[in-house]
């Protein structure tokens, strides 16, 4: 028998979606609303998957530290990452793609959850990003990647400028 929980984890950041050729390109902010999926092996002698308290503390507390109310940009938009450098004091956290909702949920599911929620035992299979109340997207993990996903993912070793800025 598979047991998931669900955290949800509210947040306000800005962005803009690099060669969108609408109103996406420019600067502007949502409250977003990322829900995290998490499995284990077992429920322990509570009955717990994990405590909820812990999900809050690393999931809450990374996106406090890295996102919130801070600027998110893709890394190939050089305009845009100037333009935020000049502002003091600033936040931003560079991606290595657009910061649409897709990108942002495959990012936190393939790049941060393995990293934070590796030593509790426990791993994510899906985060949702909700842009707006109407519109949301949802990354899950392969078949393939359960289980050896937390054992193998290794966090931001490529050499892009990535991640948080101040
Ligand atoms: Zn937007």
């Amino acid at each position: 028998m598979g047991m998931t929980i669900m955290r949800r984890v509210k947040f306000n950041a800005g962005h803009r979606l690099f060669r969108h050729e609408g109103k996406c390109q420019f600067f502007h902010g949502h409250n977003y609303v990322a829900d995290f999926y998490v499995t284990g092996p077992e429920t322990d002698a509570v009955g717990r998957i994990i405590d909820f308290a812990q999900l809050k503390a690393l999931l809450k507390g990374w996106i406090d530290e890295n996102w919130d109310h801070g600027f998110l940009l893709n890394v190939e938009d050089e305009n845009g990452l100037n333009a935020i450098r000049m502002v003091e004091p600033t936040k931003y956290f560079v991606l290595p793609y657009n910061p649409t909702a897709e990108n942002m949920a495959r990012y936190l599911l393939d790049e941060v959850c393995p990293n934070v929620l590796n030593e509790l035992g426990v791993q994510a299979v899906k985060v949702v990003i909700w842009e707006t109340e109407e519109s949301c997207a949802e990354a899950t993990l392969d078949q393939d990647d359960k289980r050896e996903h937390s054992l193998f993912d290794s966090f931001q070793t490529d050499s892009f400028p990535t991640g948080l800025h101040w």
